[in-house]
């Protein structure tokens, strides 16, 4: 059998992007949804809330929308992140926004 050339996707796995953007964020710090990527396989470009994103225990795997080979694998451990991204040829993380004034607190401001 040749089967195992069509992409085994389950589709009743499938997250909603909404859901994927909360744990993205979690493990970024930063929105993720509209970074862009490149499919290491087809050279679709696309944002990653436009991939097809699966839970397989413990962790996220985000499939290319366009031929559905795995982009991004994320697995969370108690103290680590692991991010497979040998699917993708390029993934950009925005960083952080920093508040434009982030004012310390000092103690002597409280009088006394
Ligand atoms: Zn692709």
């Amino acid at each position: 059998m040749m089967d195992d050339l069509i992409p085994d996707v389950n589709r009743d796995l499938m997250l909603d992007a909404n859901a994927v953007g909360g744990m993205l964020y979690d493990i970024f710090g930063v929105e993720m949804t509209a970074s862009p990527t490149e499919c290491a396989h087809c050279g679709n470009e696309a944002e990653l809330a436009t991939l097809l994103a699966f839970t397989q225990a413990p962790g996220i795997v985000l499939r290319c929308s366009a031929c559905e080979q795995v982009v991004l694998r994320i697995v969370q451990t108690t103290d680590s992140i692991l991010l497979d991204a040998r699917g993708a040829v390029c993934l950009r993380i925005s960083k952080p926004k920093l508040l434009p004034k982030e004012i310390p607190l000092e103690n002597d401001s409280l009088g006394g």
